[in-house]
């Protein structure tokens, strides 16, 4: 009775796999560390290097380890990045996540944890945006995973697939033991972290005109424990029976790239200089989850909803790790 967590090597993978051990469940991780660190996965949990759609790897550990139901992770999630190599992330996210979705229901694994994005839904209409808000992707990245959104939605009324899709908004803060360690870094809070600890002579802000109340872009920061925290409440939500779900997962509350920068002032008390730059493309204005289904089904109610309190957790983890992972454990 093994939990398959795919990325599990990866930020917000690495904390659920943390407190996935913690709660005592069986955990096998397969990563293919593109992105993600050896060393962020707790020791003692089994570990394979390999893809989510090598169909010979993922069969055998679903065999070996008696699993029963998958959270998937593994994907790659830049949206520039997706802007300017859109096969790359088709191929990666969509055609190897469903060849994984293929072969656990091959081997009778019926329960699926989805790491989805609020990327699926583009330029919002309305803000909160609730679960129903049209999704009309913006890049190819969230267009990825709403193909795979897709694809779940089909399994579950073709072979009682049952799933639960987790929109998250902008994952963010750390554990004591797991942190943000990107390379290349792309998000805002390690950048504005990096500037503060002199690592990045200065952060760059993307775009000064956005239709928002400072002209910056304004993000719904989420703490990556209450993430972890979710995914565990999904998985029982599936043991128990229930149906299919697609749940945002944010803190209902949106700040801009300069409020970030002033937090994180505050809270580290250094400078942080930065300067402007043009929008980043493939980027929306202003995207602030409605998570009410999530609180209102799952029971979930998120721990570190004040971005002070988020940013001083991923502090403390830079602190600690100012070079990030130990890099001969990065394959
Ligand atoms: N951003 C920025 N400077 C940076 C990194 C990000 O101004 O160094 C902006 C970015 O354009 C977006 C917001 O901060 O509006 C959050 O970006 P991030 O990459 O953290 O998450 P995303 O919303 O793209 O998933």
């Amino acid at each position: 009775m093994a939990v398959l967590v795919t990325g599990g090597a990866g930020y917000i993978g690495s904390v659920t796999v943390e407190l996935l051990v913690e709660r005592g469940e069986r955990v096998v991780v397969l990563d293919n560390l593109g992105r993600g660190h050896r060393a962020a996965v707790p020791a003692g949990v089994p570990f394979y290097c390999g893809d989510v759609g090598d169909r010979e790897l993922v069969a055998r550990l679903v065999r070996d380890h008696g699993v029963q139901a998958c959270v998937h992770f593994a994907a790659l999630a830049y949206v520039s990045e997706s802007v300017e190599q859109p096969a790359r992330y088709y191929v990666n996210n969509a055609a190897q996540g469903m060849i994984l979705l293929e072969t656990l229901l091959a081997a009778g694994v019926r329960r699926f944890v989805f790491s989805s994005t609020c990327a699926v839904y583009g330029e919002p209409e309305t803000v909160p945006i609730p679960e129903e808000h049209p999704r009309r992707p913006a890049n190819p990245y969230g267009w990825s995973k709403y193909f795979l959104e897709q694809a779940l939605e089909s399994c579950d009324r073709a072979y009682s697939l049952r799933f639960v899709a987790l929109r998250y908004f902008n994952a963010a803060g750390a554990t004591e033991r797991c942190g943000e360690d990107h390379d290349p870094e792309t998000h805002l809070i390690p950048n504005v972290l990096a500037a503060a600890l002199g690592r990045l002579p200065s952060v760059p802000v993307f775009g000064d005109d956005y239709p928002t109340h400072d002209g910056t872009a304004v993000r719904d920061y989420i703490h990556v424990s209450d993430l972890a925290d979710a995914h565990l409440r999904a998985l029982a939500w599936l043991r128990q029976g229930g149906h299919s779900l697609f749940l945002n997962l944010g803190n209902g509350k949106g700040y801009s790239v300069l409020e970030v920068i002033r937090t994180a002032r505050a809270v580290t008390g250094r400078e942080i200089p930065m300067h402007w730059q043009p929008r980043r493309p493939g980027d929306p204005a202003h995207l602030v989850a409605d998570a009410r289904r999530a609180r209102l089904l799952l029971g979930w109610q998120p721990q570190y909803p004040e971005l002070a309190s988020i940013i001083e957790s991923a502090w403390r983890w830079r602190l600690a790790h100012p070079d990030g992972y130990p890099k001969d454990s990065a394959r």
